[in-house]
């Protein structure tokens, strides 16, 4: 393998990671960037703020590689999705911040769309569900209130992307407006089936062809890095969106194959292969296309809060001094003791979609303790995993055989016991967590031709799996434990 470079471009921060010829992360620089909150339910990025933050690891990674340089083959570019971004053709001015994924701005229009009966027909073309997180309502927003934008647009002066494409239209000194086909699969304006921008979905949302950027596979080239930037010409071969990278860096290959990602929220994501197969209450997705094996998709289960539970324990109870402790404190008990802890904080995504659920704890009794909440904690993690998981093999038809994990919260070994157990599946974490990264630096690899998915696969390297040793009949009480707790949680805000 090259040397490869990584562009992370996150939603609190911003990486650069270096991998050497082993496919080892050498060096890692990161920075965090101001996140801004006009008022509550709105969350934008300033592109200066943003693109500054990528630039300055780039610079500190490419001067820790000094001379070394001359061997970074190709760069892969790895970014938060969805996130809206509308900027000047000629010279890059953003036009206004960038709307951020998270950003509700958009609820009402996309709720109106859905009361017209509009669902269907954008399920069918791009897998996704109507909702503000994709980028469509948010690019339609941009261009009725930014002054001037839609006059401006159709002169063909603008130009839209999501953060992938706005970082190679700068990294390439403004000559390419491009993206790869994950990023544009949740934009809601691209049909997955015939791999192109849909002019039903265009008219739907009222949005001018002339600003899209053009759709490459996620191995190809992109472009180059404008010396005058960077001091040297380096090929973009590799862009894919952070979940589909994580896919790849998990050499999640063939069809079946799955790894979940425990951050904040978790993320489900499992290769169907050719066939962009639909499951109620999970997303349809583009994986990646590559130039010999062409395109692949995948089904995601988007999970809000998973480490995030842990963390209120923390920060919002106070009953744990740090993340990890929970591990040593659920261990303190055998079991929950029956306690439930539904961690719908900010509503429920996968496979239950509901924004009107809120937090449930049930079964508390006198005895119950920190080490049952925090045990309770965990299995949430593990159990909203199971759904999703549940949900995809239903409308998939495949059987999930193992489960690669990684992210913050997959050093956890009871949290992965537990996810093992509960799935009766065997869980794998990989040496390398760093799979974001890691996946769009060998994209780039692939798209640079220096590499192929033999390599890929070569490079995952077991740290340990975790087997099941939970009885079935123990497994299915606790299952259904956990839905008459999800029942309870589930339209809770609407009864207030
Ligand atoms: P993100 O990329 O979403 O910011 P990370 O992958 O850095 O998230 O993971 C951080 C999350 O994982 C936090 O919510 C934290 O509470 C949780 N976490 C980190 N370490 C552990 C641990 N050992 N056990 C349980 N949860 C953990």
């Amino acid at each position: 393998m090259p040397h490869l470079l990584a562009i992370d471009q996150g939603t609190t921060s911003s990486r650069t990671t270096l991998f050497d010829s082993a496919g080892k992360a050498v060096r890692t620089a990161q920075r965090e960037f101001p996140q801004h909150y006009p008022v509550p339910g709105l969350v934008e990025h300033d592109p200066e703020e943003l693109w500054e933050s990528q630039l300055l690891t780039l610079r500190e990674v490419l001067a820790f590689a000094g001379a070394e340089q001359k061997k970074i083959a190709a760069i892969g570019i790895t970014n938060q999705r969805e996130t809206v971004l509308l900027w000047e053709r000629e010279g890059g001015r953003p036009l206004y911040r960038a709307l951020v994924w998270q950003d509700r701005r958009t609820a009402d229009f996309t709720q109106r769309l859905r009361r017209e009966g509009t669902e269907p027909l954008v399920r069918d073309k791009t897998g996704l569900l109507l909702d503000p997180y994709f980028s469509a309502s948010k690019l339609s927003w941009l261009l009725d209130n930014v002054d001037g934008a839609r006059e401006r647009a159709a002169r063909g002066e603008l130009c839209f992307g999501t953060v992938d494409s706005f970082l190679i239209y700068r990294l390439t000194g403004g000559r390419r407006h491009v993206t790869d086909v994950s990023n544009a699969s949740r934009t809601l304006l691209f049909n997955i089936h015939t791999l192109s921008w849909d002019d039903d979905l265009l008219r739907l949302f009222r949005i001018p062809r002339e600003i899209l950027p053009e759709v490459l596979p996620s191995g190809a080239p992109f472009g180059e890095t404008d010396p005058a930037l960077l001091g040297t010409a380096i090929p973009i071969t590799g862009v894919a969106g952070d979940q589909q990278a994580a896919l790849f860096g998990q050499a999640c290959l063939a069809p079946g194959m799955a790894k979940v990602t425990y951050g904040t929220g978790a993320f489900v994501v499992m290769n169907t292969g050719q066939c962009a197969a639909l499951a109620d209450g999970v997303l349809t997705t583009v994986a990646w296309q590559l130039p010999r094996e062409g395109v692949c998709y995948a089904l995601e289960g988007s999970i809000f809060i998973a480490g995030a539970a842990v963390q209120w324990l923390r920060d919002g109870l106070g009953l744990l001094a740090s993340a990890a402790e929970s591990e040593a404190l659920a261990r303190s008990v055998p079991d929950t003791g029956g306690v439930y802890f539904v961690p719908a904080l900010t509503g429920m995504g996968a496979p239950y979609w509901d924004p009107f659920a809120r937090g449930v704890i049930c079964g508390l009794t006198r005895g119950t303790s920190r080490g049952h909440l925090a045990r309770a904690a965990l299995e949430a993690i593990a159990y909203q995993t199971r759904d999703a998981i549940g949900a995809m093999e239903r409308g998939s038809g495949v059987q999930l055989r193992e489960l690669r994990v990684d992210g913050g919260a997959a050093a956890n070994d009871l949290l992965l016991e537990l996810q093992s157990d509960l799935l009766d599946t065997p869980v794998l974490r990989p040496a390398c967590t760093e799979t974001t990264a890691l996946g769009a630096a060998l994209l780039a690899g692939i798209g640079g031709g220096v590499l192929d998915l033999e390599g890929v696969a070569r490079q995952w390297a077991l740290d340990r799996r975790f087997i099941p040793a939970m009885d079935a009949r123990r497994r299915e009480k606790l299952c259904s434990g956990w839905h008459r707790a999800v029942d309870l949680a589930l339209g809770w805000d609407r009864l207030a």
